[in-house]
């Protein structure tokens, strides 16, 4: 056998290394095993780098490159962020945030034993669905409810369960993609029905849908148009007539609602966005939509309706791979506990919260941060307050905006926007805004008071210049 050349010879070896405290201490924050496994992968990078003539590495340069990499290792990779993107429920960044009281039922759900599904009074076994339907029914005005794990699961389920093998009557008006793969026409097919376009882009009449329900015809359905508008010459039949025009035929009608909002947000000075309960008013059989979105819940998809459908989707195999787990079931509980008092909805749900804060709060808060933005920031980038405009986000009220306020950062001359952005982005607490008009705009919106200090505490950490 060969001996290793000298140079190789002078690394030390993993035994003589986890015997000093340097390492010692390693292994007692990381844990023996990593911290092995970090030692052996960082030896045999310097074997094959060393040169003749390249000095070896000594101890404390060890340490610290295996310090480095085990800290990168353990980071958590889902963190929280500063969403200043003006976008309130922003998907990529999770959409609603929890209430209190929701995150304190979810906490015990996760925490300890609980009665998922196991009827306490008579004893034996539940159903899951029973601790949200009593509220669901209760605010929508529907029979009967069921929830799944998000609102494609649950427009999957009502077409599977309803309409597998048969057509579903859609205007070519609704044919909806919400970002990524959410696509009506794909949903259709995977659920194993026919989708019957019928109408036009920009109009369908009540002819349209009448002329193509027939006897391959299991349901009409009705999309909300929830990221777009289409305006102009436009022609729609409005929910009620579409009910009466399916029932009359004897198919049921599903409404896929998306955002599904379960108060009217016009009292809270934000833009009508139709509800479940006046889908339901109106006569939709099934009606799906989310729980993050303007519910401001956890993710989740719930469907009210008819009994006898839900029933039929409650019965359906997928409904247990596409059930909520006990986390969900409780802070989704705590939330619609909540709208028993409408009034105290907006301080007690945060997406409410956010949604109604004025330009004029947010204004203020801007000035407010502007006095203290830290010295470091301020080598690199001048600041403003400036007015902006921010958007409900996933997919509710696409053409609303919301009057509010941001912090404006201009790069300094020599710097550049996105190495700004960029090093926002790099924080500990990441700060994400958007890029508008040459400047990066830190939307307000979504700062809640109570978190400035550690925005504040974040931006003293971008380096000068
Ligand atoms: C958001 C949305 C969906 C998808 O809901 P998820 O909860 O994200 O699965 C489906 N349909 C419409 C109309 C939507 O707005």
């Amino acid at each position: 056998m060969l001996s290793p050349p000298p140079r190789w010879r002078a690394l030390p070896s993993l035994d003589r290394l986890l015997r000093q405290p340097a390492f010692a201490a390693l292994a007692d924050e990381f844990g023996r095993a990593s911290l092995l496994e970090t030692l052996r992968n960082l030896l045999a990078e310097y074997r094959a780098a060393l040169v003749p003539g390249a000095p070896v590495p000594d101890e404390g340069t060890l340490a610290e490159a295996a310090r480095e990499r085990l800290q990168a290792r353990m980071r958590p990779s889902l963190r929280p962020v500063f969403n200043l993107t003006g976008t309130v429920l922003h998907t990529n960044l999770g959409r609603a945030l929890y209430p209190e009281a929701a995150i304190a039922a979810a906490t015990a759900a996760m925490a300890r034993p609980v009665n998922l599904e196991y009827d306490l009074g008579e004893g034996r076994r539940g159903e899951r669905d029973v601790h949200v339907e009593a509220w669901l029914v209760r605010l929508t005005g529907a029979e009967a409810a069921l929830v799944v794990n998000n609102n494609a699961a649950a427009v999957y389920l009502a077409l599977n369960a309803l309409a597998a093998g048969r057509e579903v009557v859609v205007s070519r008006g609704e044919l909806i993609e919400i970002g990524g793969s959410f696509r009506i026409p794909d949903i259709m097919a995977s659920a194993g029905c026919t989708l019957r376009e019928v109408g036009t882009t920009n109009r369908t009449h009540p002819r349209d849908y009448e002329g193509a329900i027939g006897e391959r015809t299991a349901a009409v359905m009705k999309v909300h148009a929830s990221n777009y508008a289409i305006q102009g010459f436009t022609c729609a039949v409005p929910p009620r007539e579409l009910a009466a025009l399916a029932h009359a035929r004897g198919v049921p009608l599903v409404e896929d609602l998306g955002c599904g909002t379960l108060v009217d947000l016009e009292a809270y000075g934000v833009a009508h966005e139709p509800t479940a309960a006046e889908a339901v008013a109106a006569g939709a059989d099934l009606v799906t939509f989310s729980g993050d979105k303007l519910l401001g819940g956890p993710q989740c998809g719930i469907v009210v309706g008819r009994r006898e459908w839900i029933d039929r989707l409650r019965n359906h195999p997928m409904k247990r791979a596409l059930r909520l787990d006990k986390v969900r079931l409780a802070a989704l509980e705590a939330v619609l506990r909540l709208y028993a008092d409408p009034q105290r909805l907006p301080q007690a749900l945060p997406t409410l919260r956010l949604l109604t804060r004025t330009r004029d709060e947010i204004r203020m808060q801007a000035e407010r941060l502007l006095a203290a933005l830290p010295a470091s920031l301020l080598q690199g980038a001048d600041a403003a307050a400036a007015d902006c405009a921010s958007q409900v986000g996933s997919g509710a009220l696409p053409v609303e905006s919301l009057p509010s306020a941001a912090l404006r950062l201009v790069p300094r001359a020599g710097g550049s926007l996105n190495a700004l952005a960029d090093s926002l982005r790099a924080l500990p607490v990441p700060v994400l805004g958007r890029l508008h008009d040459n400047a990066l705009l830190l939307d307000l919106r979504c700062l809640e008071p109570v978190r400035e200090a550690e925005f504040l505490a974040q931006l003293a950490q971008v380096p000068a210049p």
